[in-house]
């Protein structure tokens, strides 16, 4: 029997207990890794709060996974012994469905989300399908790679998706743990950048992740200001904002694409679509390609998210810190700590 020790979520609301579950033989396309670092994303303390409606307790949260492959089965591909591997927010997809066969694996209808009815990353081990276990650059910092694996490939997902070119305009709503990502893959791939924050003391540290401009997102008249000028405006937040004051930013063919998980339904007014032929649009993470691409540019460009570590021991610690809105600007745990 092959057993899983981790810090599990019995119940909504309630503090990570460490647990050691029975997860039985590895299946054949399944490789199971030894976690070295897990990042905290959001949407752990969504899950671990029930805040979707879909939690299924008891689980282990964590997904982003930086660690190496331990066992591999039988009809596992691609990998091998040792190899450093990162697993994001898919665990598994059915790999024989139109999206799956397409390269959209990401949009596989019956995909295992790594903490949706199956144990993440808080963990001594985790367990993937061996396409979702994608390898790891040589070159890129493993301390700080962990949120690249959710975080990272959610906000350059649109750019990959829908072409978006280096003369491109782009804007960021939300200077935290997704949008300072946003900003420092956006100012890579060569765009000009506008950040925008309601927390003024962002500011200086946006500029110091690439952004070119910098305007209050509570300011009706500095978001006027620039309107009809952004060709893709990111949003991260997940919050209600002035939604028709930042349609309006976008210019002539631009596109709001949000990444967030706004709740409250956003409105879109018809004539701010129309009259400019703009679009609103939205994307979960991406396929393991993408995520490779993703992994490659991150390492070429030295794009490191801005990560504060905690032993993987203090997780209730740095979930408390990520509820009080105090992470700068991601957490990754760090296992054998
Ligand atoms: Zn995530
Ligand atoms: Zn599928």
């Amino acid at each position: 029997m092959s057993t899983i020790k981790g810090w599990a979520a019995n119940a909504a609301g309630q503090p990570l207990a460490l647990t050691t579950f029975d997860v039985g033989a590895l299946g054949a396309e399944e490789v199971e890794v030894a976690v070295d670092y897990c990042g905290i994303c959001h949407s752990d303390l969504s899950m671990i709060h029930n805040e979707w409606g879909n939690a299924r307790y008891p689980f282990i949260p964590g997904h982003e996974v930086i660690g190496r492959v331990t066992a591999l089965g039988a009809q596992a591909k691609g990998l091998s012994i040792g190899q450093r591997v990162g697993i994001g927010w898919t665990a598994e997809s059915c790999m024989h469905c139109c999206q799956c066969l397409s390269g959209d694996q990401n949009l596989c209808a019956s995909s295992v989300a790594t903490i949706g009815g199956h144990h993440g990353g808080f963990a001594d081990k985790v367990r993937a399908h061996w396409a979702w276990a994608v390898p790891l650059p040589e070159d890129i910092d493993l301390t700080s790679a962990g949120p690249l694996l959710c975080g990272g490939i959610t906000v350059l997902k649109p750019f990959l998706a829908y072409d978006i070119k280096p003369t491109a305009r782009v804007g960021v709503v939300g200077i935290g743990g997704l949008g300072h990502m946003a900003v420092k893959f956006a100012a890579g791939w060569g765009c000009e950048v506008t950040a925008f924050t309601s927390t003024a003391a962002k500011a200086d540290e946006a500029r110091s992740f690439g952004a070119h401009h910098v305007v209050a997102s509570r300011d009706a008249a500095a978001i006027k200001a620039i309107a009809g000028s952004l060709d893709l405006l990111l949003v991260t937040v997940n919050v209600p904002m002035d939604w028709s004051a930042l349609l309006n930013t976008l210019a002539p063919k631009g596109r709001m694409h949000v990444v967030g998980a706004v709740l409250e339904p956003i409105p879109v007014p018809a004539f701010s679509l129309i009259g400019r032929q703009r679009e609103v649009s939205g994307s979960p993470t991406g396929s393991p390609v993408d995520i490779a691409r993703m992994l490659d540019f991150a390492a070429r460009h030295d794009i490191r998210p801005q990560v504060e570590m905690f032993p993987m021991s203090k997780v209730n610690e740095a979930l408390a810190h990520l509820e009080a809105g105090k992470a700068r600007y991601r957490i990754v745990l760090e296992a054998g700590s």
